[in-house]
């Protein structure tokens, strides 16, 4: 399995996942349509899935022109997310599969909006797993809660994606470690000061995912 990052808009990230027997690949959140046939083609790979984590629009806003330009392409997104183009909506624990080696598990993980998924996705023996999620867990922050609970968001990041086998790289829909290490308020002050440190180091670094899923 092969992860490309693909920047998009302010501070977004498209995903591919490629399965590497048979170049065939999953794109997630591919709001920036032209942005990602072209990274596709640059990798010789065929698009035969898109993963959309929710439906706002910086991250299922591209997925119509997805349709137009690819029309066998299957789009997944939450049953309750109304997402754009949605042609195949999946519920928590749906699994389906990419090419010769790839199983994606669709994780409800529901708060930043009600029906958002994150995408749990394994791969060959030794190849360590991943999961896309979205605007609910970012690295060192998460998603706003728009639609949903503080229980609700527990229940997503510490028992949904806190059970994930150890290690799974963390692949989220932003680039936020910039801003959250700022507003840092954890129980004490050697964790912020952690944080402030990571913050600095980030500040040399163009990128900080993937992060890793540790407690
Ligand atoms: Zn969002």
């Amino acid at each position: 399995m092969q992860i490309l990052h693909i920047p998009c808009l302010e501070d977004n990230y498209s995903y591919l996942i490629i399965d590497e027997a048979t170049k065939e690949a999953a794109v997630v959140d591919p709001v920036e349509p032209h942005k990602i046939l072209r990274v596709a083609e640059e990798n010789g790979v065929h698009l035969k899935l898109v993963l959309t984590t929710h439906h706002h629009w910086d991250h299922a806003g591209g997925n119509d022109k997805m349709k137009q330009l690819l029309p066998d392409i299957e789009i997944f997104g939450g049953s309750v997310d109304n997402v754009q183009g949605c042609t195949n909506k999946v519920e928590n624990g749906d699994r389906f599969s990419l090419g010769a080696d790839i199983s994606i598990l669709s994780l409800h993980t529901p708060c930043h909006t009600k029906g958002h998924i994150s995408y749990y996705v394994t791969a060959k023996e030794g190849d360590v797993p991943a999961v896309f999620t979205g605007d609910t867990l970012f690295v060192a922050g998460c998603g706003k809660f728009f639609e949903g609970t503080a229980e609700q968001m527990y229940q997503s990041l510490c028992t949904t994606l806190g059970s994930l086998p150890k290690p799974t790289q963390v692949y989220c829909g932003h680039e936020r470690m910039r801003e959250y290490p700022k507003n840092y308020c954890g129980p004490s002050r050697r964790e912020g000061l952690v944080f402030l440190q990571f913050h600095q180091l980030s500040r040399k670094n163009s990128r900080l995912t993937p992060s890793c899923v540790l407690i």
